[in-house]
């Protein structure tokens, strides 16, 4: 007889955490990616940034699946899923499952402004991470032979969206690339035209910090020469300039965009109960109301913990792999299904060299204590042991040179046909 078959739709954070959990169990699992590797989201930024290559922060899914010998990898798009029949839907055809786990993640959100959508750069993943290494470095050689100075000027100023920790760490990462290292790169570079703007459309950043700690990420920004400006909220942005709603103009080439983020886009293909950013509304228990045999985790899921949302990070994307991974055990024992519960263990958000923020239950750290914890944590959550210490190595790198040595213009060639 054939065992069941779990089908984990997305291999990041949640699916890939799941699949794991379900080692050794009495089932075979597919999972399924429209990527051949699994993101280390957090150090994205650093490859926008050109501290890290993107084989430094990715890893084949073929090669973390390895060890579970129950597992297999599907390379395909998930475009919907046939609940009756029990089928998920890809572009690689129909997948029968018995346990589906629905798990691809967010996507970024330019609430519908057509300027913005055509305009910015996202960063959710990794070929938008090379994209804007590419755009900062190009602008770099562009305005070196550019003579007009308003050109210079709008060439050499990048405008990050967004004063969540993605937007503080890359105006961060970004700053100093510039003021550390291209400085070097660019003798006849003048300073006075180069701006690394921070845009938040609220009244601080890091919203979700302690009030101590806003304070402390946008002077440690403001010492790095990030301008902040707060309550700026975007309203058109062209391929040269942004319009704020207060109707002030900031003449800008380059804008990145970590303002708005909502569910994939596969939750709108299914006949699903959506709630705020497209999430897909789950039981306690993280199965689909009416489909008990359907689970949704992680940023895709609107799961909630005493009444609040949970919020798309890692974390929680990870807890709810494990916990749905041992309802299907229990499942196949016979047991039913039990409710979820988060357990935080805190945030945290560095503003590059020597400076991070961060807020461990009752434990608040700045500066460099909070910077010497956010290196130690994300050190040891990187992928792999190989990884590891090729990160270490370019931190180093770049701690003890103030250099960058991966600042490489890269495009992709255009394939031959089939
Ligand atoms: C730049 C950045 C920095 C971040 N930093 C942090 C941080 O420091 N700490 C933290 O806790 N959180 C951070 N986050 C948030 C964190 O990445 C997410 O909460 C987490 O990845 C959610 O896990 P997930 O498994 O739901 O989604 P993901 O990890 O995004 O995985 C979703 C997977 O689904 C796949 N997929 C999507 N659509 C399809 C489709 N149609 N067909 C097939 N496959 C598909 C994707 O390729 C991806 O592999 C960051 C996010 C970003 C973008």
């Amino acid at each position: 007889m054939s065992r069941p078959r779990v089908v984990i739709a997305g291999a990041g954070f949640a699916g890939l955490t799941c699949a794991r959990g379900l080692k050794g169990a009495p089932v075979d699992v597919l999972l399924v990616d429209r990527n051949n590797y699994h993101l280390f989201t957090p150090l994205l930024y650093q490859v926008a940034s050109s501290v890290l290559d993107p084989g430094e922060i990715a890893r084949p899914v073929r090669q973390l699946i390895r060890p579970l010998r129950n597992a297999d990898f599907l390379l395909a798009n998930v475009t919907g899923a046939d609940f009756e029949k029990r089928l998920l839907l890809t572009d690689h055809g129909a997948l029968s499952y018995d346990y589906l786990v629905l798990a691809t993640g967010s996507q970024s959100d330019y609430f519908g402004n057509a300027s913005l959508a055509r305009h910015a750069f996202g960063l959710k993943n990794l070929d938008e991470g090379l994209a804007v290494r590419n755009r900062i470095l190009m602008r770099f050689e562009e305005s070196r032979w550019t003579e007009d100075r308003e050109r210079r000027r709008s060439l050499l100023t990048f405008a990050v969206v967004g004063g969540g920790p993605t937007g503080v760490e890359m105006a961060g990462a970004l700053s100093e690339l510039i003021n550390l290292v291209l400085r070097k790169d660019y003798r006849d570079l003048d300073l006075d035209l180069v701006r690394v703007v921070l845009l938040e459309a609220a009244g601080s950043l890091l919203g979700t910090f302690a009030p101590p700690l806003r304070d402390a990420a946008r002077m440690s920004l403001e010492k790095k020469g990030v301008e902040v400006l707060l309550k700026a909220r975007v309203e058109d942005v062209t391929s040269g300039s942004i319009r704020l709603s207060d109707g002030h103009e900031i003449l800008a080439s380059t804008v990145i965009w970590t303002a708005g983020v909502r569910a994939s886009d596969v939750g709108a293909t299914l006949s699903l109960q959506l709630g705020k950013q497209a999430r897909i509304q789950v039981l306690p228990t993280l199965q689909v109301p009416e489909h008990p045999d359907v689970f949704v985790i992680g940023d895709i899921a609107g799961a909630v913990d005493r009444d609040a949302p949970l919020p798309m990070l890692i974390p929680v994307a990870m807890q709810e792999g494990r916990k749905v991974a041992a309802t299907i055990k229990d499942l196949l024992s016979g047991y039913g299904a039990t409710n979820f519960w988060f357990k935080d263990p805190g945030i945290m958000a560095t503003i590059g060299r020597n400076s991070a923020v961060a807020e461990l239950g009752p434990v608040r750290l700045t500066g460099f204590l909070g910077w010497l914890m956010w290196l130690f944590v994300h050190l040891i959550n990187v992928i792999s042991f190989r990884s590891r210490i090729v990160v270490l190595v370019n931190w180093a790198w770049d701690y003890l040179f103030y250099d960058r040595p991966i600042r490489l213009i890269l495009r992709a060639a255009e394939e031959p046909p089939d």
